[in-house]
């Protein structure tokens, strides 16, 4: 059974009490979910969102159980006015205070002195990169004092998601409880939910934004295109994950990367 450390109030399981709960939870509805979520972790769980139809469907669910709800984004910096624009909408609705991590700015400038501003269009390791710099640090951060954090991620967004579990450890970053109330919801089933419960959306969705992220590196497709080829569409063979919810080793830009860190932190 999960341990609950008093001193800290941490609730940590192990893989076998996670695979248990997984079996138990997986014919869960979301909201049955996100109560036992909100129940089990208290204010040690936040919801992660990006501020997609997901995000928002998951934020609308857990606000309705607890008004309290904990909520993070990143702002990588290169978000499109859009965003910031809808960001502020979201936090009138539902009242939430949202904690926004950004990337850390000695990071930023060092890589942007070595590689230029738009460093992703050059390579896909430095794609890589900046992604890491912008997205998977600042995210490291928010999960540091977690014990828990709450997706919206669906196993049919992509191939590398059509696995993924409502509930299941995140050996990625340390071992906190990942929780997935959407894994087996369609794309369909959130925009019935998102307007039975009139979530307004994201204003880029009107604009053939399939999915949306940082202004540069995402782009409208045609009606019935993939929606993930809206995603660094100048890629090939490239993987069309950021690395935020599954880490990326390639080989290929680990090295630049621990370059840059040192560099910005004064280790060289
Ligand atoms: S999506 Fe593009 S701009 Fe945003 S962090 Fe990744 S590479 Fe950088």
């Amino acid at each position: 059974m999960a341990i609950a450390l008093p001193q800290e109030r941490r609730v940590v399981y192990d893989d076998f009490e996670a695979g248990q709960l997984a079996v138990e939870l997986d014919d869960k509805e979301p909201p049955e979910i996100l109560a036992w979520a909100l129940e089990t972790f208290g204010r040690r769980v936040s919801i992660c969102t990006s501020f997609q139809a997901d995000g928002m469907a998951i934020l609308d669910m857990a606000w309705r159980i607890d008004p309290q709800v904990r909520v993070f984004t990143v702002d990588t910096g290169r978000l499109p006015q859009e965003t910031y624009t809808y960001v502020d909408e979201v936090r009138q609705r539902y009242n939430v205070p949202i904690d926004v991590y950004l990337p850390d700015t000695r990071e930023v400038e060092v890589m942007v002195k070595r590689h230029g501003v738009n460093l992703f269009y050059q390579a896909v390791p430095l794609r890589l990169t900046c992604c890491d710099v912008r997205k998977v640090r600042p995210l490291r951060r928010a999960l540091a004092d977690l014990d828990a954090w709450i997706t919206g991620l669906r196993r049919d967004q992509w191939a590398s998601r059509a696995n993924i579990r409502k509930v299941e450890i995140d050996h990625d970053h340390g071992g906190l409880m990942k929780i997935n109330p959407l894994a087996d919801w369609t794309e369909e089933e959130v925009q019935d939910y998102l307007r039975e419960h009139d979530v307004p959306l994201h204003p880029l969705y009107a604009q053939g934004y399939p999915t949306i992220s940082c202004a540069p590196c995402t782009r409208p497709v045609a009606p019935g295109a993939d929606a993930r080829s809206g995603r660094w569409w100048w890629e090939i063979n490239a993987p069309k994950e950021c690395g935020m919810h599954c880490s990326l080793e390639t080989g290929g830009f680990e090295h630049e990367l621990e370059a840059i860190i040192g560099e910005a932190h004064g280790e060289q």
